[in-house]
């Protein structure tokens, strides 16, 4: 039954749950009903009505995340429908956008005034800017502009009980905000314990030292370090309020740039190499490992690839024109030269550029076409270390995956030490499922070993929630739960991430295994298709027949 007062599109029948059930990762999860709500007002009188009745809301955009955080068992908000984007200050640099508002239609607004969005996801096409909020979502860039926190100034939420109220970095809450129950029980409750626990010295117990991107559990320190609850509020993944806008801080567009790709024999050099190039002003520094350019060496796509090499660096050299970064470039050659760097390159021109990084892209469609080695299951896919770390954990990780008898690609941020793993998983073998949960196993305990964090930029979700215990420190656990019960103390607002679930298990709904019950046949047409072309950006109700 529609929820009182709701004027938007509401459905509990199996095709619109089925095609709710699933996002981009793995795992799948069918929702008791689908809400799209017509405006933000409508939002308002949804949580009001979850309060009353004690129902679940999953907050969702576009459905990208990875970890099981935008389906479950509850009624699916769909905000992707609310994508107004505002005029951009010109003085500010600044603008309103909805929740639904995509990345890449922000950036484009924003060029026409000469500036840009610089948080860079390589899902820029299908995200949310409300999704990204939630997961403090990364990009090539933001090994020089920071991930989303840096980039949001204010932020427009509706709370538990349905009371809405706008936070602004920088400012004092509006009365309107300080009438908020969360926020009243947030203030009187857990504030003053956060700013002490945090801000202790040495701060180590509650963060991860030396990780230079987080999106897991909620960020205490950046919150204690500022008290704005915008820190706080980004990267909660929809547990702690629905975001109905958000205020955008763009950036000026760099003039020059330059590209450059290089290849090292070992893991450190690349490493070392790419610590040198992000203290010389590098603007992004990927890193594509020995297992990511065997899967490209296989594929038609014309490339110089030295087989000696085990890592492959890309990066960029920006800067406010094209004389300096071509100097900054330079300057990262010849620190590279002195790493013994291998086949060396670079491109200034767009087209040449564009050459440059296809081997970025080229492993992707390789992988799915696999399909007689496996398919391709990211499980353990977005853990980041200290950059110290990356060559020891790059190396655990290859051990794992070999261990478990999984062809894999590893690949991802180099100057932040944030790595993404593709495994290949052959469900024609009866112990695949064990397989996979030991390989899970073996990297939480790496990560933990190493002082890493398991999500760089991805968020917890529901695959990474239940693990949270082992990489993080039990005075961050408790308080995440405190921050938890103050602002959603009748667990409405996406239970199950952030704070595990009693019994919740990490990989307990993987949408591959043979077991689960089938979906009705026009959600799982509407899923494959989806999956098939990366088009997370669909709306899903227009991919069901029509009623
Ligand atoms: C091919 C591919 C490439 C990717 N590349 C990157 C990358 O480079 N960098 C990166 O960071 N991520 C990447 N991702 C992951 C994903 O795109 C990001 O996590 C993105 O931020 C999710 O946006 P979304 O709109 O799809 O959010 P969803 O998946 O719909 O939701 C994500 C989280 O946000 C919450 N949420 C959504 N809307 C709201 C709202 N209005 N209010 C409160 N909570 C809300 C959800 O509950 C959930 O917890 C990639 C994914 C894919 C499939």
């Amino acid at each position: 039954m529609t929820p009182t007062g709701f004027r938007g599109t509401y459905r509990d029948d199996d095709d619109a749950r089925g095609v709710y059930s699933e996002a981009a990762g793995i795992a799948q999860i069918l929702p008791r009903a689908v809400a799209v709500p017509a405006d933000a007002a409508d939002v308002v009188a949804l949580a009001a009505w979850a309060q009353a009745t004690h129902t679940p809301l999953v907050p969702r955009g576009a459905g990208s995340s990875m970890a099981g955080a935008a389906i479950g068992d509850g009624v699916i908000v769909d905000l992707s429908r609310l994508d107004e984007i505002g005029a951009v200050d010109p003085s500010t640099h600044r603008v309103w956008v909805g929740p639904g508002a995509v990345r890449d239609a922000v950036n484009a607004a924003a060029l026409a005034h000469g500036l840009w969005f610089p948080v860079d996801p390589s899902s820029g096409a299908w995200a949310t800017i409300a999704g990204m909020v939630s997961t403090n979502a990364a990009g090539p860039h933001s090994l020089k502009y920071g991930a989303m926190r840096h980039w949001v100034t204010a932020l427009d939420c509706v709370f538990d009980d349905g009371s809405r109220a706008t936070i602004r970095r920088g400012a004092e809450l509006p009365t309107q905000a300080k009438n908020v129950a969360a926020i009243r029980r947030f203030s009187t409750h857990a504030m003053s314990t956060i700013f002490t626990t945090a801000m202790a010295e040495p701060i180590s117990h509650i963060r991860h030292v030396g990780v230079r991107k987080q999106s897991s559990g909620y960020a205490l320190v950046e919150f204690a370090k500022t008290g704005d609850l915008v820190d706080l509020f980004v990267g909660s993944e929809g547990t702690l309020a629905l975001i109905v806008g958000v205020e955008l801080q763009l950036a000026p567009v760099p003039a020059g740039r330059v590209a450059l790709c290089a290849g090292f024999r070992s893991l450190e050099a690349a490493v070392n190499a790419s610590t040198r190039a992000t203290a010389l002003g590098a603007a992004t520094c990927e890193l594509l490992d020995r297992t990511f350019l065997d899967i490209v060496r296989r594929g038609d796509a014309p490339h110089d690839l030295d087989a000696g090499i085990e890592a492959l660096l890309l990066l960029d050299a920006e800067a406010e024109s094209q004389g300096e970064a071509d100097a900054l470039a330079q300057r990262i050659v010849d620190a590279f030269v002195a790493l013994d760097a291998v086949g060396l390159s670079t491109a200034a021109e767009p087209e040449a550029i564009e050459r440059l990084w296809h081997v970025r892209h080229a492993a992707s469609p390789l992988l799915a076409a696999m399909t007689d080695v496996g398919i391709s299951m990211q499980f353990i896919e977005d853990t980041a270390v200290p950059p110290q770390a990356l060559p020891e954990y790059v190396r655990g990780v290859r051990a794992i995956l070999e261990h478990h008898g999984f062809t894999g690609v590893i690949f991802g941020h180099a100057g932040d030490a944030n790595v993404h793993v593709n495994p290949l998983v052959d469900l024609t073998r009866p112990d695949w499922r064990a397989r996979v949960e030991s390989a899970l196993d073996e990297v939480v305990t790496l990560t933990s070993v190493l002082g890493g964090t398991l999500a760089g930029e991805h968020g917890d979700g529901r695959l990474r929630t239940p693990l949270l215990a082992r990489v993080w420190a039990d005075d961050a656990m408790v308080l995440f739960d405190l921050v938890k019960r103050c602002f959603d103390p009748r667990g409405i607002l996406n239970p199950g991430v952030k704070v595990a679930l009693p019994g919740q298990v990490p990989l307990g709904d993987i949408k591959y295994d043979p077991a689960l019950p089938p979906l009705t046949a026009p959600a799982r047409q509407a899923l494959d298709l989806v999956s098939a072309g990366r088009e997370y950006g669909r709306f899903r109700l227009d991919l069901l027949p029509e009623r």
